[in-house]
C-alpha cells in the first residue's frame, strides 16, 4: 500500500492531484460516464492533472506516479494483470470504477462456459490468445474503494472527486437498494406484485432507481457486503423461481462472488 517515504512519491507535493484512468475489458461506459456526465466536470479538470486517459487524450504517462488510479473493466488477460500490479505500485490510490472492476462485472458472464469454448465462439485463430478467468479489480491488487454501478454511479463519484480535493477519505455507502428504496418512499415490488426483487442483497448507491419505476432490481451495483444471499434465493424458490433462474440472478453482473454463492448455488 502508499508509502510516503517510497522515493516514487517525492516529487509529488503539487497542488493538484494526478489522476490516471485505466480500461480493461468492458464496454468503456463508465469512462464514458466519467468525461461526458459527470456534473462537475469542467470544475473537476481545473482542479486535478489528468495524466492518463486514453478516451480523452492520446498519449500520457502510464508508469506513474499517481495519486489516484481509477480503473475500469474486469481482467481477462494476463498482460492486464501484470501491468495493473505495476499501476498498484505506482499509485497512491487506487479505485475501481463500475461493476466491471468492481464485481467482475458483464465480462463475467462467460466465467460460467469453458475458457476455450468462449474463445473459439469468438475468433477463428485462438493460437494468439492468453485470456483468462474474468475477475475483479481486487482479486489481483488491493484497493482503497470501490465506486460501484453500471455504469458508475454519480453519487459515489462525486463522493469521490470531492473528497480527494479535500484531502479526506471518501465514504461509499454500504447498506442495501431496500433502504434507499424505503427512503423514497417506493412500494415493494417484491412483496405487492410477486418480482424477484434483489434489492436486498445489492449495494445502495443508485437510489433505487428500479423500484420507484415499478420494476425489480436486478443488481447492476453488485453484491452488498454481508448480503444474506441464501434467505433472497429460498424466497426467490418460495415464489416458483427455477434454480437456473435463481443461478443467473445472483451472476447477472460478476461471476458468483462470496457474497453471491449462497444464493446463486442454491
Ligand atoms: S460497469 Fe457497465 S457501463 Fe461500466 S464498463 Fe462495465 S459494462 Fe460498461
Ligand atoms: S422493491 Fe426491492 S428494493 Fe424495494 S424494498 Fe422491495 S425488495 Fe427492497
Ligand atoms: S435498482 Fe438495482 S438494477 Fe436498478 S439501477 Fe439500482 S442497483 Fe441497478
Amino acid at each position: 500500500m502508499f508509502n510516503p517515504r517510497n522515493p516514487r512519491f517525492k516529487n509529488m507535493k503539487r497542488m493538484k492531484p494526478r489522476i490516471a484512468v485505466f480500461k480493461y475489458s468492458c464496454c468503456a461506459g463508465c469512462e464514458f460516464q466519467l468525461i461526458f456526465f459527470q456534473k462537475h466536470l469542467l470544475e473537476t479538470l481545473k482542479a486535478v492533472d489528468v495524466v492518463y486517459c486514453k478516451m480523452l487524450k492520446s498519449g500520457g504517462v502510464e508508469a506513474g506516479p499517481f495519486d489516484v488510479a481509477l480503473i475500469e473493466g474486469a481482467i481477462t488477460e494476463e498482460w492486464q494483470a501484470s501491468q495493473l500490479k505495476k499501476i498498484r505500485e505506482a499509485s497512491r490510490y487506487l479505485i475501481p470504477i463500475g461493476s466491471c472492476a468492481v464485481c467482475g462485472g458483464i465480462p463475467a458472464i462467460k466465467n460460467s462456459t469453458d475458457e476455450l469454448d468462449v474463445e473459439k465462439r469468438v475468433y477463428a485463430d485462438t493460437a494468439f490468445l492468453h485470456s483468462v478467468t474474468a475477475a475483479p479489480i481486487d482479486h489481483y491488487v488491493k484497493v482503497d474503494g470501490y465506486v460501484k454501478g453500471c455504469p458508475m454511479g454519480e453519487r459515489d463519484l462525486d463522493e469521490l472527486v470531492i473528497s480527494l480535493l479535500l484531502g479526506k477519505k471518501p465514504v461509499f455507502l454500504e447498506y442495501c437498494v431496500c433502504v434507499e428504496c424505503k427512503l423514497r418512499g417506493a412500494i415493494c415490488v417484491l412483496v405487492a406484485y410477486g418480482e424477484p426483487c434483489m434489492g436486498p442483497v445489492t449495494n445502495a448507491g443508485c437510489g433505487a432507481l428500479c423500484p420507484v419505476n415499478n420494476r425489480a432490481c436486478y443488481s447492476c451495483w453488485g453484491p452488498m457486503r454481508d448480503a444474506n444471499a441464501k434467505a433472497l434465493a429460498d424466497q426467490f424458490l418460495k415464489m416458483g423461481l427455477r434454480k437456473e433462474d435463481i443461478f443467473r440472478k445472483f451472476t447477472e453482473f460478476g461471476q458468483p462472488t462470496d457474497e453471491f454463492k449462497p444464493g446463486a448455488l442454491t
